[in-house]
């Protein structure tokens, strides 16, 4: 099976509203991505994707939702505290982990895809220690 890899980095703030440590402050991370596809070599082009195509999936969904926002689990507390501010906010139904966004991404990014390809394996780095990641 051939496959193809896309790294993209983006930053973001988030702040984990249930949790007690550091993480519940607002703080940031560059985020790095993987995202992996799998597929027929289309003989046309002797591609899977074109890795510009790919880029641009991935900037029409990833970057264009996350890159350089504050991103919050939409409840009362972030609605009260966050209510007057004017940046940009990603609402998410469950809290910022990269776990989570790791989910929105799968689901997101798959929409998109052309007929006959599928993602096979993701990776979201928050440091360069710490990734969650999903596969097929
Ligand atoms: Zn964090």
């Amino acid at each position: 099976m051939i496959c193809i890899t896309k790294k993209i980095e983006f930053e973001a703030a988030h702040r984990l509203s249930n949790y007690s440590g550091a993480c519940s402050q607002i703080h940031g991370h560059t985020y790095k991505l993987e995202v992996t596809l799998c597929g027929p070599i289309d003989p046309e082009t002797d591609m899977i994707m074109d890795f510009k195509n790919l880029k641009l999936i991935l900037q029409n969904t990833v970057l264009s939702h996350f890159d350089h926002s504050l991103i919050l689990k939409d409840n009362p507390e972030n609605r009260m505290i966050f209510a007057d501010y004017s940046g940009k906010v990603t609402w998410m139904e469950t809290e910022p982990t990269a776990e989570r966004m790791i989910e929105w991404i799968v689901r997101e990014v798959s929409r998109i895809l052309p007929q006959g390809l599928a993602l096979t394996k993701l990776k979201l780095y928050e440091t360069s220690g710490s990734y969650a990641s999903w596969e097929k």
